[in-house]
């Protein structure tokens, strides 16, 4: 029914249908590349610590991951996984946040890898993860910062 004095407005027109347009894209695989060669850096960094030391080397596992970086940490080292003991299979692990390196100095890079070497050192000499825990960050820090 028309509404009093006229006649139903006609609706506006339709606008065009969109066009669709076409995004070229591809999925690339880029591999991510290490910032610096840390197998090297820990090798070199662990003949350093045992000749200034006196002691054997220590036997050490590497993990690299290209996870986002979170918080300051650029490396973690521990020689247990909860109840695993990692000494008892004679290596301590080293895991480097690769993303943190990017646009660190070499320098900068090997004072990091040999701090967390040292840690390996630290934590084969506190033998048990009980004895590793009682030592104070103040010390395990100090030492492997030095
Ligand atoms: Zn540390």
């Amino acid at each position: 029914m028309p509404p009093p004095g006229g006649s139903m407005p006609r609706p506006p027109p339709m606008p065009p249908a969109p066009v669709p347009v076409l995004i070229p894209a591809a999925y690339v695989i880029a591999g991510n590349t290490a910032a610096f060669d840390y197998e090297q850096l820990a090798i070199e960094a662990n003949g350093t610590l045992a000749s200034m030391l006196h002691l054997s080397a220590v036997e050490f596992l590497l993990n690299v991951d290209d996870d986002p970086p979170h918080g300051s940490e650029y490396a973690q080292t521990t020689s247990w996984f909860g109840a695993l003991d990692l000494l008892g299979t004679h290596h301590c692990e080293i895991s480097i946040h690769n993303q943190k390196f990017v646009g660190v100095t070499p320098l900068d890079a090997q004072s990091i890898v040999t701090h967390e070497m040292f840690h390996c050192y630290q934590q084969r000499a506190a033998k048990y993860l009980d004895s590793w825990k009682k030592v104070s960050p103040s010390i395990s820090e100090g030492e492997a910062t030095w």
